[in-house]
């Protein structure tokens, strides 16, 4: 452990990752557990590469319960391939369905066209174009002929998160719900029996860019088109155990050490993955609720559909937006900026964020305010 504090990192991704994981990542360098090979060095057909791949799946298995009859795939792409990847294995050409809730599911929608014949079925933007609320599922104009339905579960840029997955069966559709977690896997636990398929880049929530997380279930697996690449066809991957082509090694053994971290952490009385949901409800409350009670601040999401892991805000006066960011920045908070399309500033708090780090940025708009409100 470093003795001085590293600065609070609010970063949307490539994001913070837990200092006990980069401690030991730095300690196992140069020579992974005796073998005298680091792990970016490593064949990933070796026994030491596959006792690490091996544990990696099975522990993010058991933290997010995922069912037997879903395969787990490592893949490279990250969240914008799987915006091609997902439609080439399953749409089978026809029907796609997209709830398009913000910034994310928008561009999954235009990337989906190129395969599939695409029908948006909601759109929750505001007169203004901007995402501040989620449509209620009953209203989703979903086509009986979909071949799947695309739900980002979590919205990045606008802030907006899914906090139950829609129960496509009761709104009478037999289609699966594929989803996009990218930025909140496993900051809270999933609900399989209303998935199809979810996916996530590796580098909010969990460690480096270039790996990217797919659950796949089993039956879904053998309609890709033609022109799907081998590499990125789910059979071919999962017939492969994700080893078709060379998966991103070094990322999958930084995800494995956050998986194991996540395992051992304990909060208010509660281990592992409840756990990191339970702090994350609560570091999300404590950030709302200065947000709310401000006069200087504001998020303008409606309150039932705000994201516990990322959270837009605005200063009512933007002209004091880069005096705010410099003074985060010498008070060692980083990485505060806004998304450009959406302005203000936007605070990430995924899993890695520790309470310290929510309670330093809250002060922090307790004294900017007293000095400018
Ligand atoms: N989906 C979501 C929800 C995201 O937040 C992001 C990245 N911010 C992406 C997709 C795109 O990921 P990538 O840059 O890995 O393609």
């Amino acid at each position: 452990m470093t003795s001085t504090r590293r600065p609070f990192n609010f970063s949307p991704g490539p994001a913070a990752v837990p200092e006990e994981v980069l401690t030991q990542v730095a300690a196992e360098m140069l020579d992974w557990q005796g073998s005298g090979m680091s792990v970016m060095e490593m064949s990933h057909r070796g026994k030491e590469f596959g006792a690490i791949h091996e544990a990696a799946e099975r522990d993010l298995r058991e933290l997010l319960q995922v069912p037997a009859n879903f395969r787990i795939l490592f893949m490279q792409g990250g969240g914008l391939g799987e915006n091609a990847i997902v439609p080439l294995n399953l749409s089978r050409g026809g029907a796609v369905d997209v709830v398009v809730t913000g910034a994310w599911s928008r561009k999954s929608a235009g990337e989906a066209r190129r395969y599939a014949d695409v029908k948006i079925a909601s759109d929750s933007a505001n007169a203004d174009g901007r995402y501040q609320t989620l449509t209620a599922p009953a209203s989703w104009q979903l086509r009986r002929e979909a071949s799947y339905v695309h739900v980002c579960t979590n919205e990045t840029i606008d802030g907006l998160e899914f906090h139950q997955l829609p129960d496509l069966k009761a709104l009478g559709s037999d289609a699966p719900l594929a989803i996009d977690c990218s930025s909140h896997i496993l900051s809270r636990s999933l609900d399989w029996s209303r998935v199809g398929l979810a996916f996530a880049g590796a580098q909010k929530n969990i460690g480096p860019a270039g790996l990217t997380l797919v659950a796949v279930r089993e039956d879904l697996l053998g309609h890709a088109l033609p022109i799907c690449p081998s590499a990125f066809n789910y059979q071919t991957v999962a017939e492969n155990h994700s080893m078709f082509n060379t998966p991103p090694t070094f990322a999958i053994y930084v995800a494995g050490l956050v998986f194991q971290w996540i395992k051992r952490f304990q909060y208010a009385g509660k281990t592992g993955l409840a756990a990191i949901e339970q702090r994350n409800i609560d570091k999300a409350a404590l950030l709302y609720q200065a947000l709310d009670g401000s006069s200087l601040f504001e998020n303008r999401v409606a309150p039932e559909a705000r994201s516990r892991m990322n959270v837009p805000f605005f200063l009512r006066d933007e002209r004091l937006n880069d005096d705010f960011l410099a003074g985060a920045k010498a008070r060692g908070l980083l990485q505060l900026k806004g998304h450009k399309s959406v302005g203000g500033m936007r605070a990430s708090i995924y899993n890695a964020m520790p309470m310290e780090g929510v309670q330093a940025l809250v002060s922090y708009l307790k004294d900017f305010e007293t000095q400018h409100g």
